[in-house]
């Protein structure tokens, strides 16, 4: 009997095919109608979401554990956006490990986990979009054309799906939680965006999804990123306002090392991104750099 139940959990766990896969008390569902039914199964309770594309850390549990932490119920999405990838080889190669995904979120406590097939998100005659015009278009909506209007409409429609109180996003990607509390703001979604620091390695990397696809030697030279913000918030420290200042000791840091090629660095306004000349009192010091194929990014608030 033991072993059926084992072996009923195991072949469910496998398939994430739209049926309620009982895993504990976490239900982990593909298709919108379950997750709706089993959202509003206790209408009065409170529901925290984080919305994630899998292959979790402890940057994602972090999320997860402050949702727990704060609401009745916690939601969670792990879905690889396709509409905001602007190259084909880069969602072909990010990580993907759906059985260790669930089997972390058990631990953490988590009450419902919507795992989509593309399908499903995005029927073949899916055509809105939703975009936001002007703080997307700087640091990563310059670099990656097309990036923030697939995660505007894919967070719209987890939103719409979920239905949450609240949200829980991550302050290592800082303009993406702009933009969503942007979004939230304009189109009057009924949800409380909270951002959450940045979780790192011991040696300072930010942890990300994307750290695995790092060769060996370039992950130990990676740590370029968070050693660069720092000489600019040392910098900074040591009263230096000149912004371009510290764009240069961040290029500088970069360029010293053998494998990093730097995307952009950037000094800019803590909301609107803009870059700045000089800091009068707060600024975003953010940059990306790429180690081959992958792409990392990282950032750092400077002031009070
Ligand atoms: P992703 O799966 O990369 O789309 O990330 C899902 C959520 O986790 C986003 O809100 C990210 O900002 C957040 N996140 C990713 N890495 C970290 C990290 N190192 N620390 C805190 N939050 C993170």
């Amino acid at each position: 009997m033991l072993a059926f139940v084992l072996y009923l959990t195991y072949s469910a766990r496998k398939s994430h095919s739209g049926y309620n896969l009982l895993i504990g008390k976490m239900d982990v569902f593909s298709t919108i109608a379950d997750i709706r039914r089993q959202r509003w199964a206790e209408p009065l309770v409170t529901w925290g979401f984080v919305p994630t594309m899998g292959f979790l850390h402890e940057g994602h549990l972090s999320l997860v554990r402050r949702a727990r932490q704060e609401n009745d119920r916690v939601g969670v999405s792990i879905f690889v956006n396709p509409t905001q990838f602007n190259d084909p080889n880069d969602l072909a190669i990010y990580p993907r490990d759906m059985d260790r995904d669930l089997s972390l979120l058990k631990e953490e406590g988590v009450d419902l986990v919507w795992t989509p097939r593309q399908d499903i998100v995005y029927p073949s005659d899916y055509e809105t979009f939703i975009e936001v015009e002007k703080v997307t278009q700087r640091l990563e909506g310059a670099a990656r054309p097309g990036f923030f209007r697939g995660v505007t409409t894919v967070v719209a429609k987890l939103f719409n799906v979920f239905q949450p109180q609240r949200t829980y996003f991550g302050q290592k990607d800082a303009q993406q939680a702009i933009v969503i509390k942007r979004m939230v703001q304009d189109l009057n979604f009924d949800i409380e965006v909270i951002v959450c620091p940045t979780v790192r390695e011991a040696d300072g990397l930010a942890m990300s999804s994307r750290n695995a696809n790092l060769p060996p030697a370039a992950r130990q030279e990676a740590t370029c990123l968070y050693h660069a913000l720092l000489a600019a918030k040392n910098l900074f420290e040591k009263n230096e306002r000149d912004a371009e200042k510290l764009r240069a000791t961040m290029v500088e840091v970069i360029e010293s090392t053998d494998m990093a090629r730097l995307d952009y660095v950037s000094v800019a306004h803590l909301d609107t991104l803009e870059e700045l000349t000089v800091i009068e009192d707060r600024a975003l010091l953010s940059l990306a750099v790429f180690f081959d194929t992958v792409r990392l990014i990282d950032n750092m608030g400077v002031g009070p």
